[in-house]
């Protein structure tokens, strides 16, 4: 298993961030041919989502229509004012899984692997492990 983190910064509160390519130079440093790459974020209020990154309207689509289901103002229990970005994240969920074929990683044609930030500008952390099979 190779492990790396990886330091996202974020600039918006609600920002899908298109990290592919550092997770793919990842999985090329790690020396693994064949295998699975897993990706983790280690917070509550982000997550982590495969999706298009070929048109980058798609991106800013789900960020809008997600605002749209999950408004900001609402009556949360929670104190802290971000539990839209609790339940987005619950949406998008903390983790995601990519082939790797031949020592690369191995999307769809039009993936991308996204940070989705719901509670930002601030900076996350991103794990990302592989392992051979
Ligand atoms: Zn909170």
């Amino acid at each position: 298993m190779s492990w790396v983190t990886l330091e996202v910064k974020t600039t918006r509160r609600a920002q899908l961030v298109d990290i592919t390519e550092r997770v793919a130079a990842a999985v090329e440093r790690s020396g693994k041919s064949d295998g699975a790459c897993h990706v983790f974020v280690p917070h509550t209020t982000a997550g982590v989502t495969v999706n298009e990154g070929a048109d980058p309207d798609v991106a800013r689509d789900i960020e809008s229509r997600l605002a749209e289901l999950v408004p900001k103002e609402a009556a949360f229990q929670h104190a802290e004012g971000n539990s839209d970005s609790h339940i987005k994240t619950v949406l998008v969920g903390p983790s995601c899984v990519a082939p790797v074929h031949g020592g690369k990683l191995a999307l769809g044609r039009w993936q991308a692997i996204f940070l989705c930030e719901w509670d930002g500008p601030r900076t996350r952390s991103v794990e990302v492990a592989v392992s051979a099979l």
